[in-house]
């Protein structure tokens, strides 16, 4: 969505657009903008996509790489943490921003996309390092090219036995998820497809569809959502949420505390809060439609639940 729709729909926003956009870009996918309700400044959708005179405020806990990313690059387009897991970033462009993303600090003068070295060198080192499962991520990894995907999956699947896409794609741009994506995928299965939905009026009839063509294809989808004040920290919104994604055979995989990026102080949910929260909707939702409740701290070493977490450390 360009920028005079949405200020046509949002005059309120045209003050802060310009110094938000050059720090992080406002992209908004026609599908998603009309799921939200423009007139609403407070609408769930749209505090996940509009920019916000907040965070342009000072952030003392914000910080560059929250989840200590750089620490774990052995090379450039790769991210490395865990033995068995490898994560590739294919590209730093998505179809749409997210305001609260952990990514929002990628340096907007920086190369969006890998040379073909620089890809061919990420794809030796994956394949080399004994991980057993790959993980596409980025930006979204179905902003690029069915065929350069394809490719990427053949060439990691020659030493890495499964396969992770980690999209929001199904969810902004529901037409991504075209018949020629879905048939690609299941000649290449085990590709595991991890989706982001943090609210249930972002499932709209497109996005069902969207979902189920993958999961009739036989591609196992499951979903990560984000803990965003004013967005979904209610237990009601959360609990169906949760079933609203059990229904379209989509496992709520984790919910996780927004990671403390510089610029989205606004957003996040407090640790102890957010326990309260998870706690409630135990004892509303199924055991197949309770997510975890995890944290990926600062330090680099990967996901934990935010439970075990509260005990070792300061975390409330
Ligand atoms: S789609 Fe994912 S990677 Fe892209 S801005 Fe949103 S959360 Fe970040």
């Amino acid at each position: 969505m360009g920028r005079p729709e949405v200020l046509s729909a949002r005059p309120d926003l045209a003050e802060v657009w310009a110094e938000a956009d050059a720090a992080f870009p406002v992209r908004i996918t026609r599908s998603f903008w009309e799921r939200m309700d423009r007139a609403d400044p407070n609408d769930p959708l749209g505090k996940q996509v509009l920019p916000d005179q907040a965070e342009l405020a000072d952030d003392p806990e914000g910080l560059v790489d929250p989840v200590g990313d750089s620490a774990c690059s052995p090379i450039p387009w790769v991210v490395h943490k865990y033995p068995s897991r490898v994560l590739l970033l294919l590209t730093k462009r998505c179809h749409l921003y997210c305001r609260y993303c952990f990514r929002r600090t990628f340096d907007p003068g920086e190369r969006e996309d890998p040379t073909a070295e620089e890809w061919d060198a990420a794809l030796a080192y994956a394949c080399a390092s004994g991980a057993t499962e790959a993980i596409l991520s980025g930006g979204d990894p179905l902003a690029v090219r069915d065929r350069h995907l394809f490719e990427t999956v053949d060439r990691l699947r020659t030493t890495i036995p499964t396969i992770r896409i980690h999209t929001r794609a199904p969810v902004t741009r529901p037409d991504r998820v075209t018949e020629a994506l879905v048939a690609g995928l299941r000649e290449r299965s085990p590709v595991w497809v991890i989706v982001h939905c943090n609210h249930p009026r972002e499932l709209s009839p497109e996005v069902d569809a969207a979902l189920a063509r993958l999961v009739d294809a036989g591609v196992p989808v499951l979903n990560q959502a984000v803990l965003l004040r004013g967005v979904n920290d209610d237990v009601g919104v959360l609990t169906e949420l949760c079933d609203k994604l059990v229904q379209r055979r989509v496992f709520p995989y984790y919910l996780h505390l927004t990671d403390r990026v510089r610029g989205n102080a606004h957003l996040r949910v407090p640790a102890a809060e957010a326990l309260r929260l998870h706690e409630a909707l135990r004892r509303r939702v199924s055991g197949v439609a309770l997510p975890r409740l995890v944290i990926d701290p600062p330090d680099g070493s990967g996901k934990r639940d935010v439970a075990r977490s509260a005990k070792s450390h300061d975390l409330a």
